[in-house]
């Protein structure tokens, strides 16, 4: 069985209750951490072991998707510790700005608990029986969009893009999409071209023939009601709005 837990799914900045963005994905025994937006290290210290995990991807360095991930560093690095490194899966550019935060050089204890790698839009990484290929996304600094191939099916996560990125193309066939929809109404010349609509995800969604469509990074203050219509005006297949805790399973029946 392969399961995709939410950790944290707010827009831009964690609230009170709902961290930023941040998932586990687990699968035959191994787990990986989807983006360690504000408040998600804590949120999967109560599912997992973070020791245990078998790998990490950042979509991209905006805070509310990696700041996180020095809470991983300091548990590794100086506290519990675990199986190191970790293999961390970032963007282009990306290693060079998470360590410039650590004050990390090369001999760094930074770099002996998590083994950052940028990986480009168009390759794919083998982890044991997971394949996760890579896609770009269109944002403001570089993004990727995420494919996990297991035994059991597909689950697609989004991050951060606006239309016309790679989505649709990594989307086609999976099980599960896991798609921001930060902005609610209809998209004008005025909309920011970062993001997506949530009619938008809807839409791609069925255009991709996904199964289950996971709304997410919803910009906090939205109405996740009127959030959940408009991805429905665009998809009919099963629809979930992403909070913390939220679960969706695949390769076996619920
Ligand atoms: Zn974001
Ligand atoms: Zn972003």
């Amino acid at each position: 069985m392969t399961s995709l837990t939410v950790l944290g799914s707010s827009g831009g900045t964690p609230t009170r209750t709902n961290p930023a963005s941040g998932y586990l994905l687990e699968t035959d025994g191994m787990s990986f951490w989807m983006d360690a937006g504000t408040g998600t290290f804590m949120e999967l210290a109560k599912h997992i072991d973070p020791g245990t995990l078998d790998g990490v991807v950042i979509s991209h360095t905006h805070v509310d998707h990696c700041t996180d991930l020095f809470g991983l560093y300091g548990y590794l690095g100086f506290g519990p510790s675990g199986t190191i490194p970790v293999p961390v899966l970032v963007p282009p550019g990306a290693a060079d700005h998470l360590s410039a935060f650590a004050r990390a050089g090369e001999e760094h204890v930074f770099h002996t608990v998590l083994d950052l790698v940028e990986v480009d839009a168009g390759s794919t990484v083998k982890i044991d029986d997971v394949s996760i290929r890579f896609g770009e996304a269109v944002h403001p600094v570089p993004a990727l969009i995420t494919r996990f191939d297991t035994p059991d099916g597909a689950i697609v996560y989004s991050g951060d893009t606006g239309p016309g990125s790679d989505l649709l193309e990594l989307a086609r066939g999976a099980d599960v999409l896991l798609c921001e929809a930060t902005i609610s109404g209809e998209r004008d010349e005025r909309s920011y071209p970062y993001h997506l609509t949530a009619f938008e995800a809807g839409r791609l969604a069925a255009e991709a023939g996904v199964r289950t469509l996971v709304v997410t990074h919803l910009a906090s203050g939205l109405n996740p009601d009127r959030a959940l219509e408009e991805a429905a005006d665009g998809f009919d297949g099963d629809l979930v709005l992403a909070m913390p805790g939220t679960r969706i399973t695949i390769g076996e029946k619920l």
